[in-house]
């Protein structure tokens, strides 16, 4: 790890496992995410921080390196304890004001997608309602410092350059050290799992606007990274990264053999993107729908660039053909 930086790990009741925090010493004293909104994961948090002879209220400032909840689920008791700056993506600022609201909008959101592409009406409404039971373990939040792509913010006495990174959340940003190589990179980019691209709510954009492609964009953002001097990567869940050329290049190539194995499926006719997602990934497919249709939709989505498929409309559903 990097002199004065800490890698805290906490405890989420996700499949990922635990959410890599980070402590950076130095002027500002900086938390880099903050956990999922639990008793446990603000036990861990304190007695980490005690190890270092630190306590919240000692921190001065929150940075969160993107919108989902295991990385900024107690970001509003933080701030209360420490009265610390909140720094991330700026238009965050309105998202965090509002977080139940920007939940629920959100869920609304992937609710129409799956409908869209094909889930059943009586498994979407299942599964929005899973989806709001989780909402406690997000938190509103006032941003303070609004970051947007190529400033610059002040951690742990380092200057950190700021790059946007859409496509894992629309709100991913990346923060590189320039001189030393060092970059905190949030979920942009894992060690040991492929990051998702979920087709999430646009931050910005009004509703009608066109669909987010998340791995058209991901894929961008990737090649973006691949070309930035990066010497270690810390990473928001898992081990840090050495060698970030070679693992981008891997999740590339990845990306290609499963857009390639997507449209081996479409050789017998138009299927929607959840009909696609139950032959690649059978039950899963249903317990973890949004997943499995944004990641189908994000492969369609590269298809369709390519000139290998279409999308139609067919018996009001989204329908994807092979060219
Ligand atoms: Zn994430």
């Amino acid at each position: 790890m990097a002199p004065g930086v800490h890698r805290i790990p906490v405890p989420t009741p996700f499949a990922v496992g635990a959410v890599n925090c980070f402590l950076l010493r130095g002027s500002p004293l900086t938390l880099v995410d903050t956990g999922p909104g639990s008793a446990a994961a603000l036990d861990v948090l304190e007695r980490a921080l005690a190890e270092l002879r630190l306590q919240v209220s000692d921190l001065e400032l929150i940075v969160l390196t993107h919108q989902h909840m295991d990385h900024e689920g107690i970001v509003e008791i933080l701030v209360r304890r420490s009265d610390a700056e909140l720094a991330a993506y700026g238009p965050l600022r309105h998202w965090l004001a509002d977080y139940r609201a920007s939940a629920r909008a959100d869920d609304a959101y992937a609710q129409a997608v799956m409908r869209q592409h094909g889930l059943p009406a009586d498994l979407t409404a299942l599964l929005g309602v899973l989806a709001a039971g989780m909402y406690a373990y997000g938190s509103p939040g006032s941003v303070t410092i609004a970051l947007a792509d190529g400033e610059s913010l002040s951690m742990g006495g380092r200057e950190f350059s700021v790059h946007h990174r859409p496509g894992h959340s629309p709100s991913d940003i990346v923060f590189l050290h320039e001189p030393s190589g060092l970059m905190l990179g949030g979920d942009h980019l894992l060690a040991h799992i492929s990051s998702n691209a979920l087709v999430g709510r646009p931050l910005n954009a009004p509703l009608e606007t066109a669909r987010p492609q998340p791995l058209v964009t991901y894929s961008e953002s990737l090649a973006a990274t691949r070309l930035m001097p990066v010497s270690l990567l810390l990473t928001g869940h898992g081990e840090p990264i050495r060698d970030h050329r070679t693992l981008i290049d891997a999740r590339l190539n990845a990306q290609r053999r499963r857009a390639g194995q997507i449209l081996g499926l479409l050789t017998d006719g138009p299927l929607s993107a959840h009909a696609i997602a139950q032959r690649m990934w059978g039950e899963v497919a249903i317990t973890q729908a949004y997943l499995t249709i944004s990641e189908t939709l994000g492969h369609l989505d590269l298809l369709v660039r390519d000139g290998s498929v279409r999308e139609v409309e067919a018996a009001g559903l989204r329908m994807f053909e092979a060219l």
